[in-house]
């Protein structure tokens, strides 16, 4: 049914060193090393403690609102005319997307391990508000740091930390976005690493981060599988979702991972299309993105010759990062995932599609795997079954389309 052959993964990844075959790892200065080893320690006896999974798992369900539903797609199935299309509802989760569900984890984790203040760095603010949002339940202290061009960018998400009591600090340094946020937040935790405990936002950064994330993420394919014996008899044949730091994608395939027959496709931002280099899609230009180190990990990395980190571009801030979680690079090098991209125009056309066919207005980056379900869905049988991961909902991005298609509505 599809153009391309998956290898049975292998699953005893990462290595206690944090590798997932050649990628992750731990590329930090000295002095964060300490913390992240006593991280991945505290972390384990959490995971081994019932205790600590009652506890996420209540505020789970009576906070976030889990488990979230699976939705059918009856009409978007009709119309396209081939697979039938079920979709994983994060977008009902609270805050509406996933990185709820990382972020209550972690929170959950510094509380139990003492620390009363937490930093994160944010882009457009999802992460920042998540954060925010874990914080005041538990009553932690939250410290935001946020690029001073993304804090004008990203107003309402600014308005909603502070309202939820977290203090946003302005970075001024370079180019005022993410990767100095990321250096700034970095600097705090150096200096604090006692008191301070690093809420992260993707499956990114150095090992424990990308292992952590993924496990507080893949209670989103737990319950899809589950949900899709259920509901459609059957395992998916496909699962889609999109990826920036690959937080959701992990989070949905992890489930599926020793299910030879399911297909896991990730999509990446296609920006201007490929060709025109204006894009974030790590794995689709081999000549402008290659294996490197960024923010702490061995990963695919979007650099120029001199291995300077290349400008991205997506129309969603939440894709728009020049590297890939580790795990990604590794299921695409064991063929176990395949990775494609959607540009600005396709994910556009399917923010539209999916709104009218549905009446689900799905976020920017989620709209990336809704554009691949469009194309792929007709080639597929109708007796086959195709799940996609609804990261997030779009009420954030509607100010970005109104700019766009305003007048065309
Ligand atoms: C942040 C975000 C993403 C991208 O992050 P991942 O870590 O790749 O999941 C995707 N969808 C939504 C709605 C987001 O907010």
């Amino acid at each position: 049914m599809s153009d391309f052959y998956i290898k049975t993964g292998t699953t005893s990844v990462p290595t206690e060193r944090g590798y997932y075959g050649a990628f992750g790892g731990r590329f930090v200065p000295e002095t964060i090393v300490p913390a992240l080893e006593e991280l991945t320690t505290e972390y384990a006896q959490a995971m081994a403690d019932p205790a600590f999974h009652a506890e996420l798992a209540h505020l789970q369900q009576t906070y976030t609102g889990r488990p979230t539903p699976v939705t059918f797609a009856r009409r978007l199935t009709e119309q396209l005319g081939g697979a039938k299309i079920y979709l994983k509802r994060e977008d009902l989760a609270h805050t509406g997307a996933h990185k709820i569900n990382n972020a209550l984890g972690q929170a959950l984790l510094a509380k139990r391990m003492g620390r009363h203040r937490v930093i994160a760095e944010t882009g457009a603010g999802q992460h920042g508000v998540a954060s925010a949002t874990a914080a005041a339940l538990l009553g932690l202290e939250c410290h935001v740091y946020m690029g001073s061009v993304d804090m004008a960018r990203q107003q309402p998400n600014v308005f909603r930390m502070k309202l939820m009591g977290a203090e946003v600090i302005p970075v001024e340094s370079g180019s005022k976005t993410l990767k100095d946020a990321i250096n700034e937040a970095m600097r705090d935790w150096v200096t604090n690493v006692r008191t301070t405990f690093y809420l992260l936002g993707s499956a990114l950064g150095p090992h424990p981060y990308p292992m952590m994330v993924r496990d507080f993420q893949s209670v989103i394919g737990v319950e899809a599988r589950a949900q899709m014996l259920a509901l459609a008899g059957q395992l998916p044949d496909v699962c889609i979702a999109c990826v920036g730091g690959g937080s959701n994608a992990i989070g949905l395939f992890h489930a599926f991972r020793n299910d030879d027959s399911v297909d896991l496709i990730g999509v990446e931002a296609g920006g201007s299309g490929i060709d025109s280099g204006k894009h974030a899609a790590r794995f689709a230009d081999l000549n402008i993105s290659r294996p490197g180190v960024l923010h702490g990990t061995r990963s695919y990395v979007m650099q120029d010759d001199d291995g300077q980190v290349r400008e991205t571009h997506s129309i969603s801030a939440g894709l728009d990062y020049p590297s890939i979680g580790p795990e990604h690079a590794y299921l695409r090098s064991l063929e176990r995932a395949y990775y494609t991209s959607a540009t600005d125009d396709e994910a556009l056309a399917a923010f539209r599609t999916l709104s009218e066919m549905e009446g689900i207005i799905p976020a920017l980056e989620t709209a990336h795997a809704v554009a691949e379900v469009i194309k792929r869905a007709p080639t597929m049988s109708r007796d086959s079954v195709l799940l996609v991961n609804l990261s997030g909902r779009g009420d954030k991005d509607l100010d970005t389309v109104i700019k766009i298609l305003g007048d065309r509505l």
